[in-house]
């Protein structure tokens, strides 16, 4: 069977690998820490769940309006009121079946052949296979540990060409944890402008930020950065909810509806009865998010201290989400104990794996050869025995 063209250009999700193949290993009975997960190990508020519950019950199981029922678009609404003090109409909120549903949405909408779209490195594993469905092209900007992987002013405005239709922005990022301070998006909200380009401004972590962090919106700056602004959020993590599979973008009413079109003929609605818990989740008690915050917060410490002792390794100290991007390159062109040679990051993370049973993500897929992400999206006890594996394992490299 001949498949079709686009279908060459991209890979499965390395994130998702990672962690089906930890899970896979620890349901074979192997004693494996999983650092691979992307998703928070607390479990979906109980509130949260009691809605579901009585929709289910109530007979909330049929289909439902395809961008979301008024009711969540409210619900939407009224977050980026309080959150962000923007004001949007519900012509200009869709929800999707989660937050990464709805940036492919966003690229189907508005990316084509031709278009570059500029993401900056480390970066989420989707955005460039993405942009490639979209048959678009990825411009990857790097981003180096020294200048905290964040986008420089002058490495944006050279990026950007005629061609250019938008700039991927992630903070707090997956997966360096690196924010960007309301000064430094402002400065960037000002090249976006200036340059009549777009921002599709991935928020998802924004409520998992430590040290006082003050997130900020780049739509925040005013009319003209706002209305060059795709918002791109979801429940999946600040509520612990990836299964629900409920993310949003706030939007320009035309992009919108043309989501609309094709979400319509794609996945419909986003699920019922989701579609009720998330209006919960959105307008219900949010407290229990200050102590994931600082449970996630001693985790990071810990875990940051424990691999910046680990001779060879350096590891920056993130201001949000719940992963870690510690650089091994020194590691690089030693051996095993088997004879075999680290040559980069995935033959650093499959040795880890198969022979000290430690899952991580290898950077080369976040386009970062030097390192691995780390999720401490786990118990404190599992951390610590992870980190105790992962200094062996450089430890027993010749
Ligand atoms: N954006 C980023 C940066 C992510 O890490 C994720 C990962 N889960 C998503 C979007 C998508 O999340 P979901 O589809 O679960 O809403
Ligand atoms: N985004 C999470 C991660 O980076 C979940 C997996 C995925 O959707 O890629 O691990």
């Amino acid at each position: 069977m001949k498949l079709a063209r686009r279908v060459a250009n991209i890979q499965p999700s390395p994130t998702l690998a990672i962690t089906g193949k930890a899970k896979a290993m620890k349901a074979q009975g192997i004693d494996v820490v999983g650092f691979g997960a992307g998703e928070p190990d607390f479990d979906t508020p109980d509130h949260i769940k009691a809605v579901a519950k009585k929709a289910l019950d109530d007979g909330y199981t049929k289909y439902t309006p395809v961008p979301g029922t008024p009711e969540l678009k409210d619900a939407v609404i009224a977050k980026l009121k309080r959150d962000y003090g923007l004001e949007y109409a519900r012509e200009n909120i869709i929800v999707s079946v989660g937050a990464k549903h709805s940036i492919y949405n966003v690229a189907q909408a508005f990316f084509e052949e031709g278009d570059e779209v500029i993401i900056p490195a480390p970066y989420w594993v989707s955005y460039p296979d993405i942009v490639l469905l979209a048959g678009a092209t990825p411009v990857i900007v790097d981003t180096k540990e020294k200048s905290g992987f964040k986008l420089s002013i002058e490495q944006l405005d050279k990026a950007i060409t005629p061609r250019t239709k938008c700039v991927i922005l992630n903070s707090p990022s997956n997966p360096t944890g690196a924010a960007y301070t309301g000064e430094e998006l402002k400065a960037i909200a000002d090249v976006i402008v200036r340059r009549d380009v777009t921002v599709l401004s991935d928020d998802i972590y924004e409520k998992l930020v430590y040290d006082g962090f003050r997130f900020v919106s780049i739509a925040s700056f005013g009319e003209e950065i706002r209305k060059r602004t795709i918002v791109v959020n979801g429940l999946s993590k600040a509520y612990s909810m990836t299964g629900w599979r409920i993310g949003y973008v706030a939007a320009g009413k035309e992009l919108v509806a043309a989501m609309t079109n094709i979400q319509s003929q794609s996945t419909s609605n986003p699920v019922s009865f989701c579609d009720k818990a998330a209006v919960e989740a959105l307008n219900g008690p949010q407290d229990f998010l200050k102590g994931w915050v600082a449970e996630f917060d001693r985790r990071r410490r810990y875990i940051v201290d424990r691999l910046n002792k680990i001779p060879g390794v350096s590891c920056l100290l993130p201001q949000g989400a719940f992963y870690v991007f510690p650089n091994f390159s020194k590691a690089y062109g030693r051996k095993t104990p088997s004879g075999r040679e680290i040559k980069g990051s995935s033959d650093l993370a499959a040795y880890f794996l198969e022979e000290y049973k430690v899952a991580s993500v290898p950077g080369v897929a976040f386009g970062d050869d030097a390192c691995q992400r780390l999720s401490y999206a786990m118990s404190m006890n599992n951390i610590e025995k992870g980190i105790e594996r992962i200094e062996q394992a450089v430890k027993d490299l010749r």
